[in-house]
């Protein structure tokens, strides 16, 4: 028997969300964004998924080209851009899109020769001050690729910081607004910005977290009218239960006592399987229909839950530590981090199935 852990990947609820993405922005054209190996939970697995998407955001150009082999014929965009001059001889053959937000690649495009007409994503830097042209750099850098015979379409892209936030994004609108009168195409969205900011939308959004059914703002009351699916199922069984008396601790550093006599379950999950270890006692995991709390310090490779009020739990009896019944932002708030940070860190020695 293997050990217990699986990680569950619900093909079918990539699919869905992608649909209810599609209707929320329509008419925007929707980019699914399946970088860090599409949020933890496998390019490769999600590519059957993401049919009806515009076209696929992502960093790798390993990835890119896998997604060419596997047949994607739509566009490929590169969020990042590329890295170095040399890398247009891919962007070329590959026929990939790419972000451009610094000089030496707007030069690197200037001197390379292409076959392939060049799509490029302008990267407005509105705020965010991560990537991008500057407002007062950016008509330069525009007319620079204009005359470039090989380029193709210009879009202009930007990123919010504050789209899930009372912050907002009006500032960064007021930034991007100066270039209006360009009539260049717009690809401005984030998940949370598609769902939340509607002014935003423009022709194009790159959606992540939502793809994934999970929440952009961390908390998962947020995304519940959009009727989105998770993706990822996290569940293990329980290997071991102790009776323990009051006053008796649970696991590493005694950090949990027990203030009443107890039942507590061992589940074989630990960090090394990607649980974040500063989870606190009172964090849920799903066993035997509801909610049963963490007691004690997450180990490698198992964690422990009082199942005190969960008379149906023993040994062998399934946990789910997030996915379907319990959202993976409820973990992943109780351990002060968001969705995004646990999906993608699925460490490698999961056993990971799919499902229709
Ligand atoms: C990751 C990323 C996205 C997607 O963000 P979500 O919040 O997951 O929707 C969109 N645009 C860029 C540039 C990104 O890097």
């Amino acid at each position: 028997m293997p050990r217990p852990i699986q990680a569950v990947i619900h093909i079918d609820a990539v699919r869905h969300n992608l649909a209810q993405i599609s209707r929320i922005v329509s008419p925007s054209l929707v980019w699914a964004v399946v970088k860090a190996d599409a949020y933890g939970h496998g390019i490769e697995r999600v590519f059957p998924a993401l049919a009806e998407a515009g076209g696929i955001a992502l960093l790798d150009f390993a990835d890119a080209i896998k997604l060419r082999e596997r047949g994607w014929q739509k566009p490929i965009l590169l969020l990042e851009g590329f890295f170095q001059p040399q890398d247009l001889a891919l962007i070329d053959h590959y026929q990939l899109s790419t972000a451009v937000h610094s000089d030496w690649q707007l030069k690197a495009i200037e001197d390379a020769s292409f076959i392939h007409p060049l799509n490029v994503y302008l990267k407005l830097n509105s705020g965010m001050n991560r990537l991008g042209f500057s407002p007062a750099s950016y008509l330069n850098a525009l007319q620079r690729l204009k005359i470039v015979p090989q380029v193709h379409n210009i879009t202009l892209m930007s990123h919010f910081s504050d789209a899930d936030l009372t912050a907002g994004i009006h500032q960064q609108m007021s930034r991007i607004a100066l270039f209006s009168s360009l009539n260049l195409p717009h690809c401005l969205a984030n998940s949370a910005a598609a769902l939340w900011e509607p002014d935003t939308r423009g022709d194009e959004v790159r959606c992540g977290i939502i793809l994934y059914g999970a929440s952009p703002s961390g908390n998962y009351a947020d995304i519940a009218e959009f009727a989105l699916k998770p993706a990822m199922t996290l569940r293990s069984e329980i290997i071991a239960v102790h009776h323990i008396a009051a006053g008796d601790t649970v696991g590493y550093g005694s950090r949990f006592t027990a203030d009443k006599p107890m039942r507590v379950a061992t589940i074989a999950c630990g960090y090394a399987d990607g649980y974040p270890r500063h989870a606190p006692d009172g964090t849920p995991v799903w066993i035997a229909g509801q909610r049963c709390p963490l007691a004690g310090r997450i180990s490698m490779d198992m964690l422990t839950v009082d199942i005190s009020e969960c008379p149906a739990a023993d040994i062998g009896t399934p946990a789910e530590l997030w996915g379907k019944y319990l959202p993976v932002d409820e973990v992943a708030m109780h351990a002060g981090t968001i969705g995004y940070e646990l999906l993608t860190a699925l460490a490698a020695r999961v056993p990971v199935v799919t499902t229709e």
